[in-house]
């Protein structure tokens, strides 16, 4: 059976990606450059003392998520996949990432943060060597403005949660398979959720369509932004250190190998794209999506990128996986993708929640499906090396759903 057949059929699979080219070409002709991420990273650090003071539960106004080796898991793992991996694995735990509970507290935050320091420029409130924590003191003026997005729920918890602590107002439009937890956390921060009987293109294309009719509306656009791609793209400047600081080193001998769950594909899109400026060629990066959401693999595998939906191949779009959850890839990140990673491996809804359920008994750590997602990536792929399974979200998921989560793993 060739691919795409086995795709249809819901099966799970490999693919290896033939029209990677090397790092040094890529990046060359991607119009998004070095400079841009260090751009991106100097934001972050102007907004920190803002951060810090809005979100104390931050570490000095920095949203950054740790690094860490799970041996216990993978004793686990070897055994569930009866194969003994090579190498280390360390899971980067950005189920934990303060302020949002999931990877979109990078590039949402960040794309918030950046239109929220323009419109301060632009009124005279702020020079670029300011102490930003007085931006606190103006929510009335950012309350004129408004922020929206389309989301499946994640980025929408990002967007609403930095927005609304800013003083902006915020419109959220939510696909049908929005959890109904992160609606409730939404709107008790005083954000305007939109609920749509629909997936997560049509939120987008409504909500994108609506901010339009309004001058004072900023749509952050998932599909199509490059803030948010340098947002995400950021930590690969951040993964760098923190592995300096484990004593590990890449290079040919030891490389990289990393997993990431990918939905739209901004967040591993950007994270794969800043890899590739860190580590150039001895980074491998694999996406994992679900069976029943193969949004990034169908635009690659057929090159009509973004020119897809999965219904078109009659999948149904529909899994627990609520991040992954997403029918098009996104168009500026379809076509780096293609140049950039190794692979694609997809993966069944039970599935994620046996690795959810393991994780919890082996290492004590709370992940939502979406996240769990990446931690099969090192059993598939079977190379030696370094191996970072990306956790995407979780912190915020709520005990009592958490724990039928938990149960349904255990079957
Ligand atoms: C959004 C999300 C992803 C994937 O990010 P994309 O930018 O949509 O590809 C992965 N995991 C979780 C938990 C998410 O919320």
């Amino acid at each position: 059976m060739n691919y795409l057949e086995k795709i249809k059929k819901l099966k799970p699979v490999l693919w290896v990606n033939p029209n990677k080219i090397n790092s040094k070409q890529a990046l060359e002709k991607i119009d998004m450059k070095y400079d841009d991420i260090l751009d991106a990273e100097e934001r972050l650090k102007r907004f920190a003392p803002l951060i810090k003071k809005l979100f104390p539960e931050t570490i000095d106004g920095i949203i950054e998520s740790p690094l860490v080796e799970i041996n216990n898991m993978k004793k686990e793992l070897d055994k569930l996949y009866n194969y003994k991996l090579d190498g280390k694995l360390l899971l980067k735990c950005d189920n934990y990432l303060k302020v949002a509970g999931s990877i979109k507290a990078r590039g949402g935050i960040y794309e918030v943060l950046k239109h929220a320091e323009k419109i301060a420029i632009d009124n005279n409130i702020i020079k670029l060597e300011d102490d930003y924590s007085i931006l606190s003191d103006y929510k009335d003026l950012f309350s004129k403005y408004k922020i929206a997005v389309g989301s499946t729920g994640n980025l929408g918890l990002s967007i609403g949660i930095i927005s609304s602590a800013l003083g902006f107002q915020v419109d959220v439009h939510m696909s049908n398979d929005a959890k109904e937890w992160k609606k409730e956390i939404l709107r008790s921060k005083g954000v305007n959720v939109i609920e749509y009987s629909d997936d997560y293109s049509k939120a987008v294309e409504e909500g994108r369509k609506q901010c339009l009719k309004d001058k004072n509306c900023y749509f952050i656009d998932d599909e199509n932004s490059k803030d948010l791609f340098l947002g995400y793209a950021v930590a690969a400047l951040r993964l760098k250190k923190q592995l300096d600081n484990l004593n590990i080193s890449i290079s040919d001998e030891n490389p990289l190998y990393v997993y990431l769950p990918c939905g739209v594909g901004g967040a591993p899109g950007g994270i794969t794209f800043g890899l590739k400026y860190v580590f150039g060629d001895n980074v491998h990066s694999y996406f994992v999506e679900p069976t029943h959401a193969p949004c990034m693999l169908l635009g690659l595998l057929t090159r009509k990128f973004n020119n897809i939906h999965v219904k078109d191949f009659g999948i149904d779009n529909i899994t627990e996986a609520d991040g992954l959850a997403v029918g098009s890839p996104s168009k500026l990140v379809s076509e780096i993708a293609d140049m950039l990673i190794d692979g694609i491996y997809t993966i069944e809804d039970n599935e994620l929640f046996k690795l959810l359920s393991l994780i919890k008994d082996a290492e004590n750590i709370k992940l939502e499906p979406s996240s769990a997602a990446s931690l099969k990536g090192p059993y598939i792929i079977k190379e030696n090396g370094i191996h970072i399974a990306w956790a995407t979200g979780g912190l915020l998921v709520p005990e009592n759903i958490y724990n039928k989560m938990y149960e349904r793993g255990k079957l």
